[in-house]
Protein backbone atom coordinates (compact mmCIF):
# COMPACT_ATOMS: atom_id res chain seq x y z
CA UNK A 1 0.00 0.00 0.00
CA UNK A 2 1.11 3.47 -1.18
CA UNK A 3 0.58 6.57 1.07
CA UNK A 4 -2.59 8.12 -0.16
CA UNK A 5 -1.82 12.08 -0.51
CA UNK A 6 -4.52 13.72 1.03
CA UNK A 7 -6.66 16.41 -0.25
CA UNK A 8 -7.78 19.65 2.32
CA UNK A 9 -11.18 20.17 2.42
CA UNK A 10 -13.42 22.14 5.17
CA UNK A 11 -10.30 22.60 6.58
CA UNK A 12 -9.44 18.74 7.69
CA UNK A 13 -6.62 16.96 5.68
CA UNK A 14 -8.30 13.63 4.45
CA UNK A 15 -8.61 11.01 1.74
CA UNK A 16 -10.83 11.45 -0.79
CA UNK A 17 -13.56 8.54 -1.25
CA UNK A 18 -12.43 8.37 -4.98
CA UNK A 19 -11.60 5.13 -6.50
CA UNK A 20 -9.67 6.77 -9.20
CA UNK A 21 -6.21 6.99 -8.41
CA UNK A 22 -3.11 7.90 -10.09
CA UNK A 23 0.53 6.97 -9.07
CA UNK A 24 2.82 9.43 -7.61
CA UNK A 25 6.09 8.27 -9.21
CA UNK A 26 10.04 8.99 -8.59
CA UNK A 27 10.62 9.54 -12.40
CA UNK A 28 14.64 8.98 -10.91
CA UNK A 29 13.84 5.43 -9.81
CA UNK A 30 10.60 4.57 -11.26
CA UNK A 31 8.84 3.92 -8.01
CA UNK A 32 5.69 5.11 -6.96
CA UNK A 33 6.13 6.57 -3.68
CA UNK A 34 2.02 7.88 -3.18
CA UNK A 35 -0.75 7.28 -5.13
CA UNK A 36 -3.39 10.45 -5.40
CA UNK A 37 -6.98 10.06 -5.07
CA UNK A 38 -8.81 12.33 -7.38
CA UNK A 39 -11.49 14.07 -5.43
CA UNK A 40 -14.95 13.45 -6.33
CA UNK A 41 -17.11 16.14 -7.68
CA UNK A 42 -19.22 16.09 -4.32
CA UNK A 43 -15.67 16.57 -2.74
CA UNK A 44 -15.03 19.35 -5.00
CA UNK A 45 -18.38 20.82 -4.74
CA UNK A 46 -17.95 20.56 -0.77
CA UNK A 47 -14.63 22.48 -0.67
CA UNK A 48 -16.09 25.57 -3.13
CA UNK A 49 -18.76 25.71 -1.10
CA UNK A 50 -17.31 25.49 1.91
CA UNK A 51 -14.67 28.47 0.63
CA UNK A 52 -17.51 30.63 -0.36
CA UNK A 53 -18.74 30.19 3.15
CA UNK A 54 -15.30 31.00 4.60
CA UNK A 55 -15.06 34.22 2.91
CA UNK A 56 -17.95 35.87 4.44
CA UNK A 57 -15.32 36.28 7.68
CA UNK A 58 -11.95 36.19 6.26
CA UNK A 59 -12.61 39.30 4.03
CA UNK A 60 -13.71 41.36 7.02
CA UNK A 61 -10.67 40.09 8.65
CA UNK A 62 -8.63 43.54 9.56
CA UNK A 63 -5.82 43.51 6.30
CA UNK A 64 -2.91 43.85 9.02
CA UNK A 65 -3.75 40.68 10.54
CA UNK A 66 -3.94 39.09 7.37
CA UNK A 67 -0.31 40.37 6.62
CA UNK A 68 0.53 39.45 10.05
CA UNK A 69 -0.25 35.42 9.21
CA UNK A 70 1.21 36.09 5.87
CA UNK A 71 4.33 36.65 8.04
CA UNK A 72 4.52 33.73 10.25
CA UNK A 73 4.30 31.49 7.25
CA UNK A 74 6.90 33.16 5.44
CA UNK A 75 8.99 32.42 8.80
CA UNK A 76 7.45 28.39 8.86
CA UNK A 77 8.60 28.11 4.74
CA UNK A 78 12.03 29.34 5.75
CA UNK A 79 12.14 26.91 8.96
CA UNK A 80 11.48 24.01 6.74
CA UNK A 81 13.39 25.22 3.24
CA UNK A 82 15.15 21.96 3.06
CA UNK A 83 12.56 19.74 4.56
CA UNK A 84 10.19 20.94 1.40
CA UNK A 85 12.99 20.74 -1.07
CA UNK A 86 13.59 17.07 -0.17
CA UNK A 87 9.58 16.56 -0.65
CA UNK A 88 10.25 18.13 -3.96
CA UNK A 89 13.30 16.63 -5.13
CA UNK A 90 11.95 12.69 -4.63
CA UNK A 91 8.36 13.63 -6.56
CA UNK A 92 10.23 15.79 -9.41
CA UNK A 93 13.59 14.52 -9.60
CA UNK A 94 14.98 17.83 -9.48
CA UNK A 95 18.50 18.35 -7.98
CA UNK A 96 18.79 19.42 -4.15
CA UNK A 97 20.03 22.95 -5.21
CA UNK A 98 17.46 23.25 -7.83
CA UNK A 99 14.93 21.97 -5.49
CA UNK A 100 15.50 24.37 -3.08
CA UNK A 101 15.38 27.43 -5.65
CA UNK A 102 12.03 26.22 -6.50
CA UNK A 103 11.10 26.45 -2.81
CA UNK A 104 13.28 30.32 -2.36
CA UNK A 105 11.49 31.73 -5.43
CA UNK A 106 7.96 30.92 -3.94
CA UNK A 107 9.29 32.30 -0.30
CA UNK A 108 10.05 35.36 -2.05
CA UNK A 109 6.21 36.05 -2.92
CA UNK A 110 5.16 35.22 0.54
CA UNK A 111 7.81 37.72 1.70
CA UNK A 112 5.77 40.08 -0.78
CA UNK A 113 2.42 39.01 0.12
CA UNK A 114 3.08 40.10 3.50
CA UNK A 115 3.41 43.70 2.14
CA UNK A 116 -0.30 43.83 1.41
CA UNK A 117 -1.71 46.52 3.33
CA UNK A 118 0.49 48.92 0.70
CA UNK A 119 -0.28 46.88 -2.15
CA UNK A 120 -4.18 47.11 -1.24
CA UNK A 121 -4.28 50.96 -0.95
CA UNK A 122 -5.88 52.92 -3.34
CA UNK A 123 -6.23 56.22 -4.87
CA UNK A 124 -7.28 59.50 -3.65
CA UNK A 125 -8.03 63.16 -5.14
CA UNK A 126 -9.52 65.78 -3.09
CA UNK A 127 -12.06 68.65 -4.27
CA UNK A 128 -12.82 66.46 -7.69
CA UNK A 129 -15.80 69.02 -7.89
CA UNK A 130 -16.73 71.79 -5.56
CA UNK A 131 -16.45 70.05 -1.69
CA UNK A 132 -16.34 66.58 -3.54
CA UNK A 133 -14.10 63.72 -2.93
CA UNK A 134 -12.96 61.05 -5.20
CA UNK A 135 -11.61 57.82 -3.43
CA UNK A 136 -10.89 54.37 -3.92
CA UNK A 137 -10.32 51.08 -2.44
CA UNK A 138 -9.72 47.42 -3.57
CA UNK A 139 -12.17 44.83 -2.26
CA UNK A 140 -11.63 40.86 -2.97
CA UNK A 141 -13.36 38.89 -4.87
CA UNK A 142 -14.65 35.93 -3.43
CA UNK A 143 -13.58 32.46 -4.48
CA UNK A 144 -10.48 31.83 -6.63
CA UNK A 145 -8.73 28.71 -7.82
CA UNK A 146 -5.21 27.76 -8.77
CA UNK A 147 -4.48 25.26 -11.40
CA UNK A 148 -0.59 24.07 -11.24
CA UNK A 149 1.80 22.25 -13.44
CA UNK A 150 4.37 19.78 -12.31
CA UNK A 151 7.29 21.77 -12.91
CA UNK A 152 7.64 24.01 -10.12
CA UNK A 153 5.06 22.26 -7.41
CA UNK A 154 6.22 25.03 -4.63
CA UNK A 155 6.97 27.97 -6.48
CA UNK A 156 3.83 28.16 -8.75
CA UNK A 157 1.45 27.28 -6.29
CA UNK A 158 2.81 30.10 -4.22
CA UNK A 159 2.39 32.69 -6.76
CA UNK A 160 -1.56 31.99 -6.34
CA UNK A 161 -2.74 31.43 -3.28
CA UNK A 162 -0.49 33.57 -0.90
CA UNK A 163 -1.60 36.65 -2.81
CA UNK A 164 -5.09 35.70 -2.83
CA UNK A 165 -6.14 34.96 0.49
CA UNK A 166 -3.86 38.30 1.65
CA UNK A 167 -5.97 40.40 -0.46
CA UNK A 168 -9.11 38.26 1.74
CA UNK A 169 -9.83 35.67 -1.36
CA UNK A 170 -10.50 32.20 -0.25
CA UNK A 171 -8.74 29.81 -2.51
CA UNK A 172 -8.96 26.21 -4.40
CA UNK A 173 -5.74 24.54 -5.31
CA UNK A 174 -5.47 22.38 -8.19
CA UNK A 175 -1.92 20.95 -7.66
CA UNK A 176 -0.09 19.36 -10.40
CA UNK A 177 -1.25 15.11 -10.19
CA UNK A 178 2.61 14.67 -10.90
CA UNK A 179 3.59 15.79 -7.83
CA UNK A 180 1.31 16.43 -4.87
CA UNK A 181 3.23 16.23 -2.09
CA UNK A 182 5.12 19.29 -1.89
CA UNK A 183 1.96 21.34 -2.23
CA UNK A 184 0.18 19.45 0.33
CA UNK A 185 3.21 20.04 2.66
CA UNK A 186 2.20 24.05 1.79
CA UNK A 187 -1.14 23.38 2.88
CA UNK A 188 -0.07 22.31 6.31
CA UNK A 189 2.36 24.69 6.80
CA UNK A 190 -0.19 27.49 6.12
CA UNK A 191 -2.66 25.96 8.48
CA UNK A 192 0.31 25.82 10.99
CA UNK A 193 0.73 29.42 10.75
CA UNK A 194 -2.66 29.62 12.01
CA UNK A 195 -4.87 30.99 8.89
CA UNK A 196 -8.32 30.23 9.45
CA UNK A 197 -8.98 26.26 8.15
CA UNK A 198 -11.66 27.35 5.52
CA UNK A 199 -9.44 29.68 3.55
CA UNK A 200 -7.72 27.36 1.69
CA UNK A 201 -8.62 24.33 0.27
CA UNK A 202 -6.76 21.44 -1.59
CA UNK A 203 -8.45 18.86 -4.34
CA UNK A 204 -6.64 16.62 -6.35
CA UNK A 205 -6.90 14.77 -9.91
CA UNK A 206 -6.57 16.26 -13.39
CA UNK A 207 -9.34 17.06 -16.23
CA UNK A 208 -12.29 16.31 -14.55
CA UNK A 209 -11.90 18.19 -11.42
CA UNK A 210 -10.46 21.28 -13.49
CA UNK A 211 -13.72 21.47 -15.68
CA UNK A 212 -15.58 21.10 -12.17
CA UNK A 213 -14.13 23.75 -11.22
CA UNK A 214 -14.04 25.94 -14.52
CA UNK A 215 -17.42 26.01 -14.74
CA UNK A 216 -18.77 26.45 -11.24
CA UNK A 217 -20.77 29.39 -10.59
CA UNK A 218 -19.38 30.36 -7.08
CA UNK A 219 -15.57 30.26 -8.27
CA UNK A 220 -14.60 34.43 -9.36
CA UNK A 221 -11.23 34.00 -10.83
CA UNK A 222 -8.92 31.37 -12.17
CA UNK A 223 -5.19 31.10 -12.52
CA UNK A 224 -3.62 28.72 -14.48
CA UNK A 225 0.19 27.54 -15.25
CA UNK A 226 0.38 24.92 -17.72
CA UNK A 227 0.99 23.96 -21.56
CA UNK A 228 -0.10 26.58 -24.05
CA UNK A 229 -3.18 23.91 -25.31
CA UNK A 230 -4.35 22.97 -21.92
CA UNK A 231 -3.94 26.98 -21.03
CA UNK A 232 -6.26 27.86 -24.32
CA UNK A 233 -8.73 25.52 -23.68
CA UNK A 234 -9.25 27.16 -19.90
CA UNK A 235 -8.91 30.13 -20.78
CA UNK A 236 -11.75 30.04 -22.95
CA UNK A 237 -13.86 27.96 -20.99
CA UNK A 238 -13.27 29.90 -17.93
CA UNK A 239 -14.18 33.36 -19.80
CA UNK A 240 -17.23 31.75 -21.46
CA UNK A 241 -18.74 31.09 -17.66
CA UNK A 242 -17.58 34.77 -17.13
CA UNK A 243 -14.61 34.60 -15.18
CA UNK A 244 -11.44 36.70 -14.55
CA UNK A 245 -8.82 34.09 -16.04
CA UNK A 246 -5.15 34.11 -16.39
CA UNK A 247 -3.28 31.69 -17.99
CA UNK A 248 0.76 31.53 -18.00
CA UNK A 249 1.43 29.07 -21.19
CA UNK A 250 4.40 27.10 -22.53
CA UNK A 251 7.19 28.88 -24.56
CA UNK A 252 9.87 28.95 -26.73
CA UNK A 253 12.92 31.04 -25.16
CA UNK A 254 16.18 32.50 -27.15
CA UNK A 255 19.05 34.28 -26.29
CA UNK A 256 21.15 36.13 -28.75
CA UNK A 257 24.85 35.87 -28.61
CA UNK A 258 26.41 38.73 -29.63
CA UNK A 259 30.45 38.64 -30.79
CA UNK A 260 31.40 40.96 -28.62
CA UNK A 261 30.06 39.23 -25.73
CA UNK A 262 32.06 37.94 -22.87
CA UNK A 263 32.54 34.56 -24.49
CA UNK A 264 33.16 32.51 -21.11
CA UNK A 265 30.02 34.07 -19.58
CA UNK A 266 27.90 33.09 -22.07
CA UNK A 267 29.18 29.35 -22.34
CA UNK A 268 28.35 29.35 -18.06
CA UNK A 269 25.36 30.75 -18.11
CA UNK A 270 24.39 28.69 -21.16
CA UNK A 271 24.47 25.54 -19.58
CA UNK A 272 22.14 26.02 -16.90
CA UNK A 273 19.87 27.93 -18.35
CA UNK A 274 19.53 25.37 -21.47
CA UNK A 275 20.05 21.76 -19.55
CA UNK A 276 19.52 22.78 -15.95
CA UNK A 277 16.04 21.25 -14.59
CA UNK A 278 16.07 19.10 -17.96
CA UNK A 279 15.45 21.60 -19.11
CA UNK A 280 11.95 21.61 -17.97
CA UNK A 281 11.30 25.34 -16.88
CA UNK A 282 8.95 27.84 -19.39
CA UNK A 283 11.76 30.12 -18.98
CA UNK A 284 14.48 27.59 -19.88
CA UNK A 285 16.77 29.03 -22.77
CA UNK A 286 15.83 26.27 -25.53
CA UNK A 287 17.11 27.88 -28.77
CA UNK A 288 20.82 30.25 -28.81
CA UNK A 289 21.33 32.69 -31.66
CA UNK A 290 24.79 33.06 -32.23
CA UNK A 291 25.42 36.58 -34.30
CA UNK A 292 28.12 37.04 -37.14
CA UNK A 293 31.92 35.71 -35.58
CA UNK A 294 30.31 34.71 -32.18
CA UNK A 295 29.24 31.56 -34.24
CA UNK A 296 32.85 30.14 -33.62
CA UNK A 297 31.98 29.88 -30.07
CA UNK A 298 29.63 27.32 -30.88
CA UNK A 299 31.58 23.56 -30.76
CA UNK A 300 32.81 25.02 -27.36
CA UNK A 301 29.39 25.76 -25.90
CA UNK A 302 28.50 21.98 -26.98
CA UNK A 303 31.58 20.69 -25.02
CA UNK A 304 30.53 22.53 -22.13
CA UNK A 305 27.31 21.35 -22.02
CA UNK A 306 28.08 17.87 -23.19
CA UNK A 307 29.90 17.86 -19.20
CA UNK A 308 26.16 18.51 -17.20
CA UNK A 309 25.68 15.32 -16.17
CA UNK A 310 22.17 13.98 -15.24
CA UNK A 311 21.93 12.25 -11.45
CA UNK A 312 20.46 11.63 -8.86
CA UNK A 313 19.19 14.91 -6.74
CA UNK A 314 21.60 14.33 -3.42
CA UNK A 315 24.26 13.45 -6.22
CA UNK A 316 25.88 16.81 -5.76
CA UNK A 317 27.87 16.41 -9.32
CA UNK A 318 24.83 16.08 -11.24
CA UNK A 319 24.01 18.83 -12.87
CA UNK A 320 20.12 18.06 -13.58
CA UNK A 321 17.83 15.00 -12.92
CA UNK A 322 15.76 12.83 -15.06
CA UNK A 323 12.81 13.88 -17.07
CA UNK A 324 9.18 13.95 -15.24
CA UNK A 325 7.52 10.80 -16.82
CA UNK A 326 8.18 8.31 -19.28
CA UNK A 327 5.89 9.27 -21.91
CA UNK A 328 8.12 13.13 -21.64
CA UNK A 329 10.96 10.85 -22.15
CA UNK A 330 9.66 9.52 -25.49
CA UNK A 331 8.64 12.83 -26.23
CA UNK A 332 11.55 14.69 -25.91
CA UNK A 333 13.61 10.75 -27.43
CA UNK A 334 11.01 11.31 -30.78
CA UNK A 335 11.97 15.08 -30.94
CA UNK A 336 15.61 14.83 -30.81
CA UNK A 337 15.20 12.21 -33.48
CA UNK A 338 13.50 14.23 -35.74
CA UNK A 339 16.21 16.71 -35.44
CA UNK A 340 18.88 14.48 -36.85
CA UNK A 341 16.33 13.51 -39.22
CA UNK A 342 15.43 16.94 -40.70
CA UNK A 343 19.07 18.00 -41.44
CA UNK A 344 20.18 19.17 -37.99
CA UNK A 345 23.64 19.13 -36.72
CA UNK A 346 23.42 16.36 -33.99
CA UNK A 347 26.72 17.99 -31.68
CA UNK A 348 25.53 16.26 -28.57
CA UNK A 349 23.61 13.83 -28.15
CA UNK A 350 22.16 12.76 -24.99
CA UNK A 351 19.46 9.95 -26.19
CA UNK A 352 21.39 7.28 -25.26
CA UNK A 353 22.47 8.16 -21.98
CA UNK A 354 21.77 5.23 -19.20
CA UNK A 355 22.23 5.07 -15.84
CA UNK A 356 22.94 1.45 -14.97
CA UNK A 357 21.54 1.47 -11.61
CA UNK A 358 18.35 3.19 -12.23
CA UNK A 359 17.32 1.64 -15.37
CA UNK A 360 13.39 2.67 -14.75
CA UNK A 361 14.72 6.46 -14.21
CA UNK A 362 13.68 8.83 -17.46
CA UNK A 363 16.98 9.94 -18.10
CA UNK A 364 17.94 11.97 -20.84
CA UNK A 365 21.50 13.23 -21.34
CA UNK A 366 22.18 16.76 -22.45
CA UNK A 367 21.74 17.43 -26.50
CA UNK A 368 22.74 20.15 -28.74
CA UNK A 369 22.11 20.88 -31.92
CA UNK A 370 23.52 22.68 -33.91
CA UNK A 371 21.98 24.06 -37.93
CA UNK A 372 18.78 24.79 -36.63
CA UNK A 373 16.16 26.37 -39.14
CA UNK A 374 12.35 27.47 -38.21
CA UNK A 375 10.59 25.05 -40.23
CA UNK A 376 12.42 22.32 -38.09
CA UNK A 377 9.52 20.56 -35.69
CA UNK A 378 12.41 20.86 -33.08
CA UNK A 379 11.94 24.30 -33.35
CA UNK A 380 8.48 24.57 -33.54
CA UNK A 381 7.86 22.66 -30.39
CA UNK A 382 8.71 23.19 -26.88
CA UNK A 383 10.86 20.16 -26.00
CA UNK A 384 10.88 20.93 -22.43
CA UNK A 385 14.25 18.64 -22.28
CA UNK A 386 17.78 19.23 -21.82
CA UNK A 387 18.43 20.10 -25.39
CA UNK A 388 19.79 23.31 -26.18
CA UNK A 389 19.38 24.41 -29.94
CA UNK A 390 21.79 26.71 -31.96
CA UNK A 391 20.81 28.56 -35.05
CA UNK A 392 23.12 31.35 -36.30
CA UNK A 393 22.01 34.93 -37.56
CA UNK A 394 23.82 37.59 -39.55
CA UNK A 395 23.22 40.62 -37.59
CA UNK A 396 21.08 41.67 -34.75
CA UNK A 397 17.93 42.79 -36.64
CA UNK A 398 17.88 39.17 -38.19
CA UNK A 399 18.30 37.46 -35.51
CA UNK A 400 15.32 39.61 -33.63
CA UNK A 401 13.47 39.25 -36.85
CA UNK A 402 13.28 35.21 -35.94
CA UNK A 403 12.53 35.63 -32.35
CA UNK A 404 9.67 38.11 -33.08
CA UNK A 405 8.41 35.38 -35.56
CA UNK A 406 7.96 32.98 -33.00
CA UNK A 407 4.68 32.21 -31.71
CA UNK A 408 5.81 32.18 -27.98
CA UNK A 409 6.63 35.47 -26.10
CA UNK A 410 7.83 34.15 -22.34
CA UNK A 411 11.53 35.14 -21.89
CA UNK A 412 14.32 36.18 -23.99
CA UNK A 413 18.10 37.20 -23.32
CA UNK A 414 20.88 39.37 -25.26
CA UNK A 415 24.47 38.29 -24.36
CA UNK A 416 26.29 41.42 -25.23
CA UNK A 417 29.10 44.21 -24.22
CA UNK A 418 27.28 46.90 -26.43
CA UNK A 419 24.87 49.40 -24.10
CA UNK A 420 23.64 50.16 -27.98
CA UNK A 421 23.07 46.98 -28.97
CA UNK A 422 21.05 45.94 -25.65
CA UNK A 423 19.12 48.87 -25.73
CA UNK A 424 17.94 48.17 -29.33
CA UNK A 425 17.02 44.47 -28.38
CA UNK A 426 14.84 45.34 -25.33
CA UNK A 427 13.02 47.73 -27.07
CA UNK A 428 12.47 45.90 -30.51
CA UNK A 429 11.82 42.47 -29.30
CA UNK A 430 8.42 41.07 -28.84
CA UNK A 431 8.48 38.69 -25.50
CA UNK A 432 7.53 40.13 -22.27
CA UNK A 433 10.83 39.23 -20.03
CA UNK A 434 14.23 40.07 -21.12
CA UNK A 435 17.02 39.62 -19.68
CA UNK A 436 20.58 41.64 -20.80
CA UNK A 437 23.65 39.60 -19.31
CA UNK A 438 21.18 37.38 -17.51
CA UNK A 439 19.96 34.28 -19.41
CA UNK A 440 16.54 33.71 -17.13
CA UNK A 441 14.67 36.70 -15.88
CA UNK A 442 12.62 35.91 -13.79
CA UNK A 443 11.38 38.75 -12.20
CA UNK A 444 11.25 39.18 -8.76
CA UNK A 445 7.95 39.47 -7.08
CA UNK A 446 7.41 43.26 -6.92
CA UNK A 447 7.33 43.32 -10.44
CA UNK A 448 4.71 40.90 -12.32
CA UNK A 449 5.80 37.98 -14.45
CA UNK A 450 5.50 39.16 -17.89
CA UNK A 451 4.88 36.56 -20.86
CA UNK A 452 3.37 37.80 -24.15
CA UNK A 453 1.67 36.22 -27.39
CA UNK A 454 1.40 32.43 -26.68
CA UNK A 455 3.01 32.27 -23.70
CA UNK A 456 0.02 34.26 -21.76
CA UNK A 457 -3.66 34.79 -22.32
CA UNK A 458 -5.71 37.02 -19.98
CA UNK A 459 -4.45 40.94 -19.24
CA UNK A 460 -2.98 40.82 -15.49
CA UNK A 461 -0.01 38.34 -15.04
CA UNK A 462 0.78 36.67 -11.56
CA UNK A 463 2.67 38.35 -8.73
CA UNK A 464 3.25 41.74 -8.04
CA UNK A 465 0.74 44.89 -8.36
CA UNK A 466 -0.90 42.91 -11.03
CA UNK A 467 -1.76 39.93 -9.39
CA UNK A 468 -3.15 42.02 -6.70
CA UNK A 469 -5.20 43.67 -9.43
CA UNK A 470 -6.62 40.32 -10.84
CA UNK A 471 -7.58 39.01 -7.18
CA UNK A 472 -9.72 41.96 -6.57
CA UNK A 473 -12.20 44.46 -7.78
CA UNK A 474 -11.81 48.06 -7.51
CA UNK A 475 -14.56 50.18 -5.85
CA UNK A 476 -14.54 54.32 -6.32
CA UNK A 477 -16.30 56.26 -4.04
CA UNK A 478 -17.38 59.99 -4.85
CA UNK A 479 -18.30 61.76 -1.59
CA UNK A 480 -19.53 65.35 -0.63
CA UNK A 481 -20.74 66.19 3.50
CA UNK A 482 -23.25 68.92 3.54
CA UNK A 483 -23.09 71.99 5.60
CA UNK A 484 -25.44 74.48 6.19
CA UNK A 485 -25.39 76.04 2.56
CA UNK A 486 -29.05 76.41 1.27
CA UNK A 487 -30.09 73.86 -1.18
CA UNK A 488 -30.05 75.29 -5.09
CA UNK A 489 -32.42 73.32 -6.64
CA UNK A 490 -32.18 69.90 -9.10
CA UNK A 491 -28.93 69.03 -10.91
CA UNK A 492 -30.31 67.78 -14.11
CA UNK A 493 -27.12 67.10 -15.51
CA UNK A 494 -24.24 64.24 -15.32
CA UNK A 495 -21.99 67.25 -13.89
CA UNK A 496 -20.93 67.11 -10.46
CA UNK A 497 -22.41 70.27 -8.89
P1 LIG B 1 -0.16 20.57 -18.23
O1 LIG B 1 -0.85 21.60 -19.06
O2 LIG B 1 -0.14 19.18 -18.70
O3 LIG B 1 -0.86 20.52 -16.76
C1 LIG B 1 -1.05 21.67 -16.00
C2 LIG B 1 -2.26 21.49 -15.11
O4 LIG B 1 -3.44 21.35 -15.91
C3 LIG B 1 -2.20 20.26 -14.21
O5 LIG B 1 -2.71 20.62 -12.95
C4 LIG B 1 -3.10 19.26 -14.92
O6 LIG B 1 -3.74 18.38 -14.03
C5 LIG B 1 -4.11 20.15 -15.59
N1 LIG B 1 -4.59 19.59 -16.87
C6 LIG B 1 -3.88 18.78 -17.73
N2 LIG B 1 -4.62 18.51 -18.81
C7 LIG B 1 -5.80 19.15 -18.66
C8 LIG B 1 -6.99 19.27 -19.45
N3 LIG B 1 -7.09 18.67 -20.62
N4 LIG B 1 -7.99 20.04 -18.98
C9 LIG B 1 -7.90 20.67 -17.80
N5 LIG B 1 -6.81 20.58 -17.00
C10 LIG B 1 -5.78 19.85 -17.42
O7 LIG B 1 1.30 21.14 -17.95
P2 LIG B 1 2.53 20.42 -17.27
O8 LIG B 1 3.06 19.39 -18.20
O9 LIG B 1 2.20 20.04 -15.87
O10 LIG B 1 3.58 21.64 -17.18
C11 LIG B 1 4.49 21.96 -18.21
C12 LIG B 1 3.98 23.11 -19.04
O11 LIG B 1 3.75 24.24 -18.23
C13 LIG B 1 5.01 23.57 -20.08
O12 LIG B 1 4.34 23.83 -21.29
C14 LIG B 1 5.57 24.86 -19.49
O13 LIG B 1 6.06 25.79 -20.42
C15 LIG B 1 4.35 25.40 -18.80
N6 LIG B 1 4.72 26.36 -17.77
C16 LIG B 1 4.52 27.67 -18.03
C17 LIG B 1 4.89 28.62 -17.10
C18 LIG B 1 4.67 30.08 -17.35
O14 LIG B 1 4.76 30.84 -16.41
N7 LIG B 1 4.39 30.50 -18.57
C19 LIG B 1 5.48 28.20 -15.90
C20 LIG B 1 5.68 26.85 -15.67
C21 LIG B 1 5.29 25.92 -16.62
Amino acid sequence: MHQSVPHLINGEFTVSQSKRRIPVTNPATGLVIAEVPCSTSEEVETAIASAKKAFLSWKETPVSDRARLMLRYQQLLKENHDEIAEILSQETGKVFADAKGDVWRGIEVVEHACNIASLMMGETAENVARDIDTYSFVQPLGVCAGITPFNFPAMIPLWMFPLAIACGNTFILKPSEQDPLTPVRLAELFLEAGFPKHVLQVVHGDREQVDQILTHPDIRAISFVGSAHVGQHIYKTGTDHLKRVQCMTGAKNHMVVMPDANKQQVINHLVGASVGAAGQRCMAISVAVFVGAAKEWIPEVAAKVAEAKPGLWNDEDAGFGPLINPAARKRVLQLIDSGKKSGANCLVDGSDFTMPEYPNGNWVGPTVFSKVTPEMEIYKEEIFGPVLLTMESDSLEDAIQTINANPFGNGTSIFTASGGAARYFQHHIEVGQVGINVPIPVPLPFFSFTGWKNSFYGDQHPYGKQAVRFYTETKTITARWFGNDAASGPNMTINLK
